[in-house]
């Protein structure tokens, strides 16, 4: 390339993001990566053959361009999600973060506010900023929970044209009550998006945001198959709204953004939905373990509803974060004080790093 690099504060970038920080959670090849909460279990062999074979099948129709509506694959999320849902109300795209950007560009964008509830999904801001909206911050309570009322009174007083709220909440796995998307619902007359990416690691009984959908209009429930259905590396993130919303999002997304490739991978993994989702209940004990024996180590391990532990109690965050990458375990350093994010692993991967950490604690 002639070996002439331009700076970037050479370049004429856009004034709304100079200083900004991309996304950066490290990708390090250690034994044991419990930092970005994927699945850590491999697709199951029978569902990956029938994944292969779609694929195969895709490739021969690769010179042209896929279905842009990629309508079976929407049926097939609506058969998944249940609750009544059509194809009509689904949209898809390469991740739950391009998903939520759709609707940002949609509904945000410059001289408009997007708003969530702080410490949230690190992406919301980023998204944000990069539609050239204002991001706007709301607070929790100490134990990082919302109550409807404080919720309903942020958002009122903000005015924001979106509101995220995550659910369960990343990074810290604070569940959400309806009551509360209820409520904030109620006080704005923009987007609702509730972030359901890790809904599948929720107790059984628990009712989605999905059940609020109908007559809500401008309410989103996302979701992504990237945690619960081990897929993070094939992209692809879905949601559920009313027909006309989905409407919108057609007018931002590129044409054929989701391939006849990811259409069809996304599309036979959901026939094995079962199958694919077997290891959750694994994960959920692996996560139950994680704070159980974090609790006894003497940290303060958050409520989670998700697939990973928020947990206190860290003397210093950044010098037990390497303590750990120096015996092969990737955690997360989410830059909340005193705290630090693990994902729950396999039974194997999780031993390896209570059993790091102890070796720390008693080293310490
Ligand atoms: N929402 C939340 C709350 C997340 O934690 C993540 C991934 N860490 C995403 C959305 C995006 O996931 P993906 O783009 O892989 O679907």
């Amino acid at each position: 390339m002639g070996g002439v690099t331009a700076r970037l504060d050479q370049l004429p970038l856009r004034d709304d993001l100079r200083g900004k920080t991309p996304y950066g959670a490290p990708q390090a090849p250690l034994p044991v990566a419990l930092n970005v909460n994927e699945n850590t279990h491999p697709v199951p062999q029978e569902v990956a053959d029938d994944i292969l074979d779609s694929v195969a099948r895709a490739l021969r129709d690769v010179n042209r361009y896929p279905d842009r509506e990629f309508t079976t694959l929407r049926e097939g999320f609506a058969d998944y999600l249940g609750h009544g849902l059509t194809a009509d109300q689904i949209w898809a795209a390469n991740g739950s973060n391009e998903v939520l950007q759709h609707i940002l560009q949609a509904f945000a964008g410059p001289g408009r506010t997007a708003f969530g509830f702080a410490p949230t999904y690190s992406m919301y801001p980023l998204l944000t900023s990069g539609t050239g909206a204002r991001w706007v911050a709301g607070t929790r309570a100490h134990d990082y929970t919302l109550d409807p009322d404080s919720a309903a009174a942020q958002v009122a007083e903000a005015r924001p044209d979106v509101v995220f709220l995550c659910s369960p909440n990343n990074p810290t796995g604070t569940p959400l009550t309806l009551e509360t998307i209820e409520a904030v619902y109620d006080a704005t007359d923009g987007i609702v998006i509730v972030d359901e990416a890790y809904q599948e690691f929720a107790p059984r009984d628990e009712r989605s945001a999905l059940t609020l959908l109908p007559d809500r209009e401008r309410l989103v429930v996302s979701r992504t198959m990237s945690k619960a259905f081990a897929f993070a590396g094939a992209r692809v993130g879905y949601l559920a709204a009313d027909p006309a919303l989905i409407d919108a999002l057609r007018l931002v997304r590129l044409p054929y953004h989701l391939s006849s490739l990811t259409q069809a991978a996304a599309t036979a993994a959901l026939r094995h939905a079962p199958t694919m989702l077997r290891m959750v209940d694994d994960i959920v004990e692996q996560r139950d373990r994680i704070s159980a024996t974090l609790d006894a180590l003497g940290y303060e391990p958050l409520d989670s509803w998700a697939n990973f532990v928020l947990f206190g109690g860290v003397a210093d965050p950044a010098a037990t974060w390497q303590a750990l990458y120096e015996r092969g375990v990737l955690i997360r350093d989410v830059g909340i004080p005193h705290h630090l994010r693990v994902s729950a692993g396999t039974e194997d991967e999780t031993t390896a790093f209570l059993d790091a950490l102890a070796s720390i604690e008693s080293a310490a």
